[in-house]
This record gives structure tokens, sequence and C-alpha cells, in this order.
């Protein structure tokens, strides 16, 4: 496959990805093709060298692992990667009109991570996410929801209302950002009858709402020599979707392969089912048991694995390349991004570079490097957050893209079959780890 159509199939993913529920659900889609089993949390599992599961928590988080066909008695290891589902974007409350002023009916929302808000005005956004559905059977069940066409949208003030929008406008999230859903033709109560039809339920039966406002603006490739690819939610669907099929394309005989996204990193992480929780340890508790491993078993698999936590990084700004620490910084098309920060907010060290380094020349993908500016806190991730209950050598990295969380975001089209061929490389390795020393076989 050519990195272009890789891009066009990323596009396909991403469209068919409105909310971290929706990306689960798909995720678990592809993974069900290709003949993984799924475990649920509440059931005993019945693991077997060979295999291929996964498991969803909360409908939004999703950890997929094979099994090596002969995977030895004494001892195993883990070949790790993570990523995140969820994406900043407006959700609805639960009471989710504003009535006025005159006919209109507005949408009350709160943000959902740290969105560049100005990119959400004045584009026609689309509604997704869960809702909680009684069912005639007394069951309370979770249903998607995302709508077909748009409903909402956040107007500017007009230049001869505002003359000094373009000297700089801070937007108040509670003034300024409310969307527009009705402009006479819908009536109070028009959002949750909405809802329950998209549902296919009656709105008395709704007991519990996840929705969200979101870009449903088509993903493209584009550029003149095809250079680019944007789409909403780049960060981090691209590099789920490079990791989830690095994955699904991967046999190794010898040991643990294994992908986690989790929700929730753009709100920090500390949920049921975010990377702080224990659920990508609860899971690894539990295979090891199944497999017929010991504790001390567990402990010493933990001791020689690693992860590759993915999440995407910036590519300088065409505009702004004062904003970047000159030798550290990524390019578009220029492969992955090895994340590297003294605080150990990007968790890479000389011996996590080292591995990953070693996997990518022997998969023949480039790798650049990057640093925040030494005055510049820069953003956080999942690999030091999963790394307090999962505590194994990890490395940061990402692919390069510009106009992180702007509701449209744009990355190089060739850059996921790098991010694709590293993780195959990886998964497929013979990585023997020794306390501070390794071998690729
Ligand atoms: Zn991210």
């Amino acid at each position: 496959m050519t990195d272009l159509d890789l891009s066009r199939e990323l596009c396909g993913f991403i469209e068919q990805s409105p909310t971290a529920f929706h990306a689960a659900a798909q995720m678990a889609n592809m993974l069900d093709e290709v003949g993984f089993c799924r475990l649920s949390e509440t059931q005993p599992w019945d693991v077997e060298r060979g295999g291929s599961y996964y498991v969803v928590r909360n409908g939004s988080s999703i950890v997929a692992f094979r099994v090596g066909e002969h995977l030895p008695q004494d001892g195993y290891t883990l070949q790790m990667a993570a990523a995140h589902t969820d994406s900043p974007m407006f959700k609805v409350k639960h009471v989710p009109e504003l009535e006025g002023p005159g006919e209109y009916l507005r949408l009350d929302v709160e943000g959902y991570g740290g969105m560049l808000d100005a990119t959400w005005l004045d584009r026609p956004l689309g509604l997704a996410g869960r809702v909680m559905v009684r069912t005639d059977e007394g069951r309370v069940e979770s249903r998607l929801v995302a709508s077909t066409k748009d409903v909402a949208l956040i107007p500017n003030v007009a230049i001869h209302q505002r003359r000094d929008a373009n000297q700089g406008f801070a937007y108040n999230r509670q003034v300024d950002l409310c969307p527009l859903f009705s402009a006479g033709a819908l009536k109070a109560g028009a959002f949750d009858a909405m809802v329950a039809e998209l549902a296919g339920c009656a709105p008395k039966d709704i007991l519990g709402k996840d929705l969200y406002v979101v870009n449903r603006t088509a993903p493209r490739v584009w550029g003149w020599a095809d250079e680019f690819v944007s789409a909403p939610r780049l960060d981090n669907l691209q590099c789920t979707f490079a990791g989830l099929n690095a994955l699904m394309a991967t046999h190794n005989d010898a040991h643990v392969t294994l992908f986690a996204c989790f929700d929730n990193e753009e709100v920090g992480s500390g949920t049921s089912r975010g990377a702080l929780s224990t659920f990508l340890r609860d899971t690894l508790v539990r295979l090891n048991a199944a497999l017929g491993y010991t504790q001390e078993t567990y402990l010493r698999a933990l001791a020689g694995s690693f992860m590759v936590s993915c999440d995407n990084g910036h590519a300088v700004h065409p505009n702004h390349p004062e904003l970047y620490d000159a030798p550290n910084c990524g390019h578009l098309n220029g492969g992955v991004l090895v994340k590297e920060a003294a605080s150990q907010k990007y968790t890479t060290d000389a011996l996590s570079r080292a591995v990953f380094t070693a996997v990518c020349q022997r998969a023949g993908v480039p790798v650049q490097t990057f640093a925040n500016r030494s005055d510049n806190v820069g953003g956080s991730t999942l690999g030091n957050l999963s790394a307090r209950h999962v505590s194994v050598p990890t490395v940061d990295v990402g692919l390069a893209q510009l106009a992180m969380h702007s509701s449209y975001e744009t990355a190089g089209v060739h850059d996921t079959a790098c991010l694709l061929h590293a993780l195959q490389a990886f998964y497929a390795c013979d990585l023997r780890l020794e306390a501070d020393s390794f071998t690729l076989g």
C-alpha cells in the first residue's frame, strides 16, 4: 500500500470516529474482523498461547494483545505501545438548551480539553457521543449516536459590531461559544428529542448522555504534490490508527505484543479508563494469571518489557519557527518524532531512545527529535502517566503535525506509514532487555 493510500484509509478511520466512544467501537470492529477475541472485564478469561484478544473499558478505552504461540513456560516479556482515543471538543451539558434571545435556541456546552477556540467558529458542526437508554426489558444500555448532518454552528460577531476583532480577541466560553441550534423552527425540548431519534428511543428513556459537538468536515489529502493530510482529531487518531494496524499485521511467536488506547488524555488521564487508571495493569495481571504464571513471573516480565507511548507532536510552524528549539524540532514528512524532556514529562531517556532508534533503523524509518524550548513547558502526554501503574522503560514518540488542538489539524502524508512500519518492526522483533542493556534479535 502506498503512503497516499494509507493516508486515505486514515481519513476514513477518522471520519468514522467522531468521539472516543466511536473510535473504540471502530477499533473493536476492526479487531473482530481479523479474529481477535473480545474479553469482558466482568467474566473469567480464557487466554491461550497463539491467541489474539482485546478488552474495552467504558466503551472508550481499549487494550488489544496477541500472545506468542511459543511463549516460554518460565517467563515472558511484553512489547507494548499506547495512544489515546479522545480529542478536544465541546461537550453538551445535561440540560442542553439555552432559550433566546428571541426565537433562538442555543446549546449549553463546556470545553473538553484545551482546544483552539477560534477554529470552532463559523463552521457547521455535528453531534456525536453515547447515551444510556432504558430498554423494554428493564435493562439500561449504552448506544452510540452520531448525526448524519450538521446541526449547530458557533457564529462569530461581525467585524462591524466588533471593530477590534482582528487585534486579538479572547473568547469567553460561557458567552461567546454557545452553538446555535435553531433560529425558531425548533422549540425547547427539540435537542433531547433529536438525540432520542438518533438513539432510536423515547426521550424519557434516556438516563444519561455523553454528547459532543463535533467537526464533521471530511478529512482530506491535499497539496499540488499530495504532501498533506488535514482532518479533525489527528491528535491522536493518527497514532491510534498506525498502532492498531501495526498490531493486527504482526505476529510474534516469543512475546506478548499489546496496543493500549486510553480515553481522557485531554483532561489529564485521571479517570477509571485513562492512562492513570489501573486498566492496563489490571489487564496485564489477569493475562499473567490466565496463562498460569506466578506473581513473580509477572514482575520479572515487567522488568524485561518495553512501552512505546505514541502521541502526536509539533511540526515547526512555517510562520513561527522562533517558537521551537531549532536543533530539536520536527518537520512534516520527516519520520517519527522522538520526544524528550529533562522533566521526564516525556519519558524518553538514553536507554528507551536507543531501543526505539535501533528498531527504526531496522525498519528503515527516519527518526527526528523533539524537545520544547527551554522557556516553555509544552504539553503533556500519557507515557509518564501509564508508567505509574505499569513501570517499564518507555519512549515517547509521535507524528509531527501543525495546529494541534485546532478543530482541523494538518500532518504529513508520509508520516503515518513511518509510525506503522516502526511499530510493526517493534512488535516483530525479539527485544531482550536486561537492566540497562538490550539486544534486538
Ligand atoms: Zn495527544
